[in-house]
């Protein structure tokens, strides 16, 4: 930029540059042959969540940083263009360029958004990101995007959830009957066949409907938003795992036209810059994630798993649920076929190395935790 500035202030413009110096022409020439491009970015997420919002600004940082100023992405939190909920419309639209979102916000257009996110009982955040690069999702979800003037790329992930904030607990199927419960995404589907009365409601307005008793339960993402968030205020409760969410991808949906008139070094720098941002924040929610759990837990937080029984139910209602949009959705089926058979081989490829070292970690700790308690 500096040398850029001084040969403007000299008057030597890049052709005049060629002349008098072609060593520096030489070696700009790429970039110099480049043009400045301006991006707007709407995301659904608030300034103060700086893991998904920061996932947003990431990208816009590191495109900026590799085109060397000259490909600039304005991020714009949830509600400054438009709500967090419209991100998808927004670019579809063309008023905007890009955005960060997560693609089952959408469902209700059409579920088959869902699988670019996750669908409950889906795959893990490795899995994610597995089935969209390695094993087909990405073709098949840029199939479905056409439909929507609309590129793909994962952007983002938030490790699997927890099930949310609970004003009373949940023992039995039964205590779901009724229960107006705030979630992300399809789960909503499958808990309304257990009477539940699942509720969309963009993050912002989460806190309030809580406090009020609008809503009985809500689950965000994790320990560090859900702090930030402060549910643990109004509802003490604190279940695990939000089996609706075991690694929910976020998208960068980005027109299909602003994307064709990218040079093709910024569309590799875009999907650089997104591939950074997936693990960016996933593994930034796996370093603040704890010491905020033990926060809450000084709090007085009640942390419970689901019974087995109420997430044995709920995989049932799940797979019921997958069944009749399949039967009725085309897209869907097209999608959800290859995903499943791709699922139940990760679960099992999981099950060996994976599933066994971590089991023998937790085991391993929780001995010899034990073991310096009883000597105490
Ligand atoms: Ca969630």
């Amino acid at each position: 930029m500096q040398r850029r500035s001084f040969l403007k202030k000299a008057g030597l413009g890049l052709a005049a540059g060629a002349v008098a110096a072609p060593v520096i022409v030489n070696a700009q020439a790429p970039a110099a042959g480049l043009p400045t491009i301006s991006w707007r970015m709407a995301a659904s997420w608030p300034k103060s969540l700086d893991t998904l919002y920061g996932g947003a600004e990431h990208i816009a940082k590191r495109v900026s940083e590799a085109s060397g100023g000259k490909f600039t992405i304005k991020v714009f939190a949830a509600g400054e263009i438009v709500g967090a909920l419209q991100v998808l419309d927004a670019v579809q639209n063309g008023t905007v360029e890009c955005g960060h979102t997560a693609g089952y916000y959408y469902f209700g257009k059409d579920p088959t958004f869902a699988f670019g996110t996750s669908i409950p009982f889906g795959l893990n955040a490795r899995q994610q990101y597995a089935w969209m690069y390695h094993g087909g999702g990405l073709e098949l979800m840029r199939e479905f995007y056409k439909d929507y003037n609309i590129i793909n790329f994962q952007a983002g992930n938030t490790g699997t959830q927890m099930g949310g904030w609970f004003r009373k607990e949940i023992k039995t199927v039964a205590d779901l009957k009724g229960l107006k419960f705030r979630m992300g995404g399809t789960a909503g589907l499958v808990l309304a066949k257990l009477g539940v009365v699942p509720q969309q409601i963009a993050v912002g307005d989460i806190y309030p409907s809580l406090e009020k008793g609008t809503i009985d339960a809500a689950e965000w993402v994790g320990p560090y938003d859900d702090e930030k968030l402060g549910f643990y205020k109004v509802a003490k409760h604190y279940y695990y795992p939000g089996w609706w969410e075991g690694g929910p991808g976020l998208d960068l949906l980005i027109g299909t036209k602003a994307w064709e008139s990218l040079p093709k070094e910024y569309q590799a720098i875009l999907q650089a810059a997104c591939a950074e941002a997936y693990i960016w924040m996933l593994s930034k929610y796996d370093a603040v994630n704890p010491p905020a759990l033990k926060r809450l837990l000084a709090n007085g937080v009640k942390l419970l798993p689901f019974p087995n029984d109420v997430m044995a139910a709920c995989y049932k209602a799940s797979e019921e649920t997958y069944a009749e949009i399949a039967s009725k959705n085309a897209k869907f089926k097209k999608v959800y076929e290859p995903w499943k058979k791709f699922r139940d081989e990760q679960i099992q490829w999981f099950s060996i190395a994976e599933a066994r070292f971590d089991n023998f970690m937790v085991s391993t700790q929780r001995s010899s935790q034990k073991k310096a308690a009883a000597k105490k």
